[in-house]
């Protein structure tokens, strides 16, 4: 089973290890395996679910919502997020006005077949609307019931302050930060995460496993594995091209040996390792096969060692991005 952590300064927990259905729910894989991977999440005791409306323009939420409909709602937590355009077009289809949050609310209720979500995120800054204009917004949403708790995601340590202090004036709070974070990828450590435990924030991480990248299966000079993200041409291989150098995909196979040590797989060490530090709430995954779901939640209680942490970061080197 999956540990709970409490998200930010609230009486939230949540899965320590979280579901999230980017690139692949309603684009990657066909909705009976997104199904599936939905059923494998629940019967390995996730009970948190993240999505947002831009996933697969709008398709990703109701995938998500059709797969848990039957499941009891108080026994969720589904997070969504709100930022960019999910119809046409048009000037106000974007960021975070009041008029775009609050109508991207009702758009994101219906096709996840829920009341409410338990968390509402803005996805990422927006610099053209007043922040005290987004706050108002996301206030009047938490007073209708729509959403429980509100959180950010990608936004700057300042940005975070500052959204913090206008919440609190507000009468809600911040809860959550949702940024990339990995063994490869640790550009939060220096600033975000200072900024969010002085104002009770957590993290919930994206890519946790390099979008598949520190599972090991890439290995330099060879293709990349039939099925996998990096050979979907409907997003997926532009996304995980960042991490496609041979400089990378060598430093990530001397992982190896580390993760034989606690008995672990790699995809499941990378997990446990963005678990180690106390600001992170959740490790966000995803997955295009049920089978990876129920590796990756192994990973849920796992304590490495500080003598293995840091044969971790020699093992990586130079490739580290801080
Ligand atoms: P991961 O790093 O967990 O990568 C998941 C992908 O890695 C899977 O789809 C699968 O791809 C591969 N994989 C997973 N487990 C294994 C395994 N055990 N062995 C081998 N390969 C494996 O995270 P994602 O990049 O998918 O992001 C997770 C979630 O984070 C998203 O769904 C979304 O909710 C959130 N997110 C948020 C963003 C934001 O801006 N707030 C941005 C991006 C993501 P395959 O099999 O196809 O190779």
């Amino acid at each position: 089973m999956v540990n709970y952590r409490y998200l930010g300064n609230s009486g939230l927990k949540i899965t320590e290890i979280t579901y999230g259905n980017w690139l692949t729910h309603g684009s990657q894989v066909e909705n009976d395996i997104a199904t599936q991977c939905v059923r494998a999440a629940l019967d390995a005791g996730i009970s948190t679910f993240d999505t947002a409306d831009v996933y697969a323009n709008t398709k990703a939420e109701q995938v998500l919502g059709d797969a848990l409909k039957g499941e009891r709602r108080e026994s969720l937590e589904i997070f969504t997020k709100v930022y960019w355009p999910t119809g046409p077009g048009g000037p106000n289809d974007t960021g975070l006005s009041r008029k775009h949050v609050m109508e991207s609310i009702n758009g994101s209720l219906t096709r996840l077949g829920t009341d409410y979500v338990d968390l509402y995120q803005a996805h990422r800054y927006d610099t053209e609307t007043p922040l005290e204009e987004t706050m108002q917004a996301f206030a009047d949403i938490v007073r209708q019931g729509k959403a429980l708790y509100i959180g950010v995601s990608e936004w700057t340590a300042d940005q975070i302050r500052e959204g913090a202090a206008l919440a609190k004036d507000l009468g809600f709070q911040l809860i959550s930060s949702q940024p990339q974070y990995s063994m490869l990828w640790r550009v939060i450590e220096d600033e975000v995460i200072p900024a969010s435990k002085e104002n009770g924030i957590s993290q919930i991480v994206w890519s946790p496993i390099a979008q598949g990248v520190l599972s090991g299966k890439y290995v330099p000079g060879q293709a990349p594995p039939a099925g996998s993200r990096a050979t979907d041409d409907k997003g997926g291989a532009k996304m995980i091209s960042r991490f496609m150098n041979d400089d990378v995909l060598a430093a990530v196979q001397n992982l190896k040996p580390v993760a034989d040590e606690l008995d672990l797989t790699m995809a499941q060490l990378a997990v446990a390792w963005v678990l180690q530090n106390d600001n992170v709430a959740a490790a966000l995954v995803g997955a295009s096969r049920p089978e990876q779901v129920a590796e990756n939640v192994k990973a849920s209680g796992v304590r490495i060692p500080a003598e293995l942490m840091a044969k971790i970061d020699e093992a990586l080197g130079g490739v580290v991005e801080r």
